[in-house]
Order: structure tokens, then C-alpha cells, then sequence
């Protein structure tokens, strides 16, 4: 039932028809018996600051960020949080009433919760290997930092990418292609690429240089199963899924938005999953 105090948060991508937010959102919002709605915004790719002025004053309480404006939302923010200035993009903003934004990034937090959720991961116990380094390698190298990850280690098709996160937090840039001493001992390898997303080879590392217990952990979650996670399976790897990252990134969302935790009791993963099996 929408009232006229429905109060209005969402998300913002372009494209953005794929998100599974709406759905895990709306589900909360549903149990939880409060008055609000979760909705998609698609602004076009050259237009989220003028998207996101539109919004100055609260009409709409706050909205999700995800790609390619994160790093816009970072500009378009009048305060923010220090993990969000740390990780230099930004998937979150709340609209407050007096006409200022505040940006917050709850993906890192969503990593740390998914790796110990999943496979009883501590960023304390060895080596990290991120794959990519774009917004989301940045997040997960600068919270890992934050958690006390003794060793990070950047791998990225361009290096001088890897180079600038690296130096960011005190780690190493390897070149993709010649990766293995980056592999050699790690204790987790996350990809953050979107290799293997439209239709050019997934990636793929020489994941049999890792500790045998290490974890595999893959941020894309379409399929839940990636290539790079079927490896690290293949391989004994102990693996973590997107989809978890998603629903833990999401639920501090909620709680901004809507000034409480989501409830519990919803299986939201089980939501999911059925959405992504029946392929919507
Ligand atoms: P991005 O800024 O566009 O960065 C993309 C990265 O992928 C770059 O490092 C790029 O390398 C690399 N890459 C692209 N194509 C490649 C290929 N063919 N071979 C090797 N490397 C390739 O993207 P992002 O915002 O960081 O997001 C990365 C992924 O994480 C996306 O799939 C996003 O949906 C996902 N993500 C998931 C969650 C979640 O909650 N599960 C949260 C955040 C992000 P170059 O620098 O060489 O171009």
C-alpha cells in the first residue's frame, strides 16, 4: 500500500533493471510493516549530479549508488563517512531535509560480513589478494586495511591502476598478467573485476599458489557460481559468493533509510536466489 507517507528510498545504476536491491529492500519493508518503498532509478550515464541535486531537500530519504556512479556520488556528497572518503566512492546517500547529502560506503562492510559469514574468514590471518582495481577493489583494499590485513596485494590488467591502491594502503600492484607472486601464500583472493561480463574471458589466476586454506571470493553474484569460483572450488578453496556482499551491504542501507535494522526473520537470500534462478 502506498499512503501519503509512504517515505521513497532506491537505487541508482545505470543499468539498473538487474538489481536485486528493490526486491531485498521492499521484502524488509514488507515485514517490517513500515510505510516505505524501494524503487530503481536509471539516470542517464552522463547525468547523476543533476539526478542527485533533484533530490537535495529529503523527498526522497536516500538511495544506493551502484555502477558507474559511485565516484559521482562521491562528488556529490557535502559530508561523509571516513570509510567512504577512504574508499573514494561512495554507495550510499542520504538526503536530509536541510537540503545537505551525507555519503556513506557500506561495501567494505558487506565484504568482511560475507567472508566470515560464509567461510569464518579473519582479515587478520594472512595475505589478501584483490583482482581488479576500480571503486570496488579500492572499498575492499582500503576496509581490509582497515581490519588489520597484514599484506595486500593489487592485481589488475592495468598496472599503473593496481600502483595507485597499492600505495594507498601500504601493499603491492601486480600486473594480471604476470601475477604469481601475488597468488604465492595468500590467504584470500576476491575478484573485483567484471571480467567474464560482457562476453570477454572470466578471469583467470594461478589459484593453486595459494594457502591451502585459503578463500575465493568473487563480487559478482550472476551466476552465484562464477567461473572463478567453480576454479577455486575445483581446487579445494573454502568460496564466497556476491550475493552475500550484496545482502550485507544492504541491510546498514536499510537502517538509514528507514531508521531501524531489517528484520531477521526474511530469508532474503532465498529471494534472491529463486529471482537469479529464474533468470530475471
Ligand atoms: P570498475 O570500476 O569498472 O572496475 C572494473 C575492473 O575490472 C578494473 O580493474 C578493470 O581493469 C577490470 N577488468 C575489466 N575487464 C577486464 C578483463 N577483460 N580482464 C581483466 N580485468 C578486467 O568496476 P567496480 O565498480 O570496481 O565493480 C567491479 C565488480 O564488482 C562489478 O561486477 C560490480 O558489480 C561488483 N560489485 C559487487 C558488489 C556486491 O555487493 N556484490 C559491490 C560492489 C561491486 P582495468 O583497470 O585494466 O580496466
Amino acid at each position: 500500500m502506498i499512503t501519503g507517507k509512504t517515505a521513497v528510498a532506491g537505487v541508482a545504476g545505470n543499468p539498473v533493471a538487474h538489481s536485486l536491491s528493490p526486491l531485498i529492500h521492499n521484502a524488509w519493508l514488507a515485514a517490517a510493516g513500515i510505510d516505505g518503498v524501494y524503487v530503481a532509478f536509471q539516470p542517464p550515464a552522463d547525468g547523476f549530479r543533476r539526478f542527485a541535486e533533484g533530490l537535495r531537500g529529503g523527498a526522497v530519504r536516500g538511495i544506493n549508488v551502484t555502477v558507474p556512479f559511485k565516484e559521482a556520488a562521491f562528488e556529490a556528497a557535502d559530508e561523509m563517512t571516513g570509510r567512504a572518503r577512504a574508499a573514494g566512492a561512495v554507495n550510499l546517500l542520504l538526503f536530509r531535509p536541510d537540503g545537505t547529502v551525507a555519503a556513506d560506503n557500506t561495501d567494505g562492510e558487506g565484504l568482511i560480513g560475507a567472508l566470515a559469514h560464509q567461510a569464518g574468514f579473519d582479515p587478520e590471518s594472512g595475505p589478501a589478494v584483490i583482482l581488479g582495481a576500480g571503486g570496488a577493489a579500492r572499498g575492499a583494499a582500503t576496509t581490509l586495511a582497515a581490519e588489520g590485513c597484514p599484506d595486500i596485494r593489487i592485481v589488475n590488467r592495468t598496472l599503473s591502476r593496481a600502483q595507485a591502491i597499492a600505495e594507498l594502503v601500504a601493499g603491492r600492484a601486480f600486473p594480471l598478467d604476470r601475477c604469481e607472486g601475488a597468488l604465492e601464500g595468500a590467504a584470500v583472493v576476491i575478484n573485483a573485476t567484471t571480467a567474464g561480463l560482457s562476453g570477454q574471458a572470466p578471469i583467470d589466476v594461478p589459484l593453486h599458489l595459494t594457502r591451502d586454506d585459503a578463500v575465493a571470493m568473487d563480487m559478482v553474484y550472476k551466476p552465484l557460481v562464477t567461473p572463478f569460483l567453480a576454479r577455486a572450488q575445483a581446487r579445494g578453496l573454502r568460496t564466497v559468493d556476491g550475493l552475500e556482499m550484496l545482502i550485507r551491504q544492504a541491510a546498514p542501507s536499510f537502517e538509514a533509510f528507514f531508521g531501524r535494522p531489517p528484520p531477521p526473520e526474511v530469508d532474503v537470500r532465498g529471494l534472491a536466489l529463486a529471482t537469479l534462478e529464474a533468470g530475471a
